[in-house]
């Protein structure tokens, strides 16, 4: 099989934030999507070994910030690359509550959702929660970000507004558990054998090119 084809598969971008037992934590993802409308329920995939998803595992509800195009690469770093174990997140940045005291972004975003958790499926290193979604509401005008625009804006990219849709043609390796893009100075195709994603630990040999 070919992996690179889960890459022409199209998603969004989004913060996915909790509070329990009095610390606030949230990263980057791009596996939220609605099942159903009547009830609106969303599912959510996230990998077992983040901070964010034993967070939400044990506190039962989380929110979905819907990023927009004019979203800092700092941003992205902050929630993308930095573990909520080493690092107060919500420490940076705008942010506001939900009714389960939950945090969502305050800037930056174009929506957000509150979920609450009504059933968890194991899927070996990622959990898949299925949750009801019980608030919603717009909170800037403006378009969302894509996960292309996120890879590009990772790759060094600047985003034109009006040509949002385009990518670099510089060569990316992105992981495929993960799907965290290398950015680092060294060129991916010298980084040490023992190299391992910095998001996930897993070795070089799970990247792919795109
Ligand atoms: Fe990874």
């Amino acid at each position: 099989m070919d992996k690179t084809t889960m890459f022409t598969l199209t998603y969004g971008i989004f913060i996915a934030a909790v509070e329990e037992g009095g610390k606030m934590n949230g990263c980057i993802i791009n596996t939220a999507v609605q099942s159903t409308s009547d009830p609106v329920r969303m599912n959510v995939t996230m990998m077992k070994e983040n901070l964010t998803t034993q967070m939400i595992k044990k506190k039962g509800s989380l929110t979905v910030s819907v990023l927009s195009l004019d979203a800092p690469l700092d941003l992205i770093r902050l929630f993308g690359m930095r573990s909520g174990r080493e690092y107060s997140k919500f420490d940076e940045i705008e942010y506001k509550t939900d009714k389960q005291g939950n945090p969502y972004m305050g800037k930056n975003t174009i929506a957000y959702m509150s979920l609450i958790v009504r059933s968890i499926l194991d899927l070996d290193t990622h959990y898949l929660f299925i949750c009801d979604v019980v608030e919603g509401e717009k909170t800037e005008t403006g378009q969302p970000m894509t996960y292309a625009d996120y890879r590009a804006l990772k790759s060094g990219k600047v985003i034109e507004i009006d040509n949002y849709n385009d990518v670099p043609d510089k060569k990316t390796y992105v992981c495929t558990v993960c799907h965290y893009v290398y950015d680092g100075d060294v060129p991916f195709e010298e980084l040490p054998e023992d190299w391992t994603c910095p998001v996930c630990n897993q070795p070089k040999s799970v990247f792919l090119a795109e």
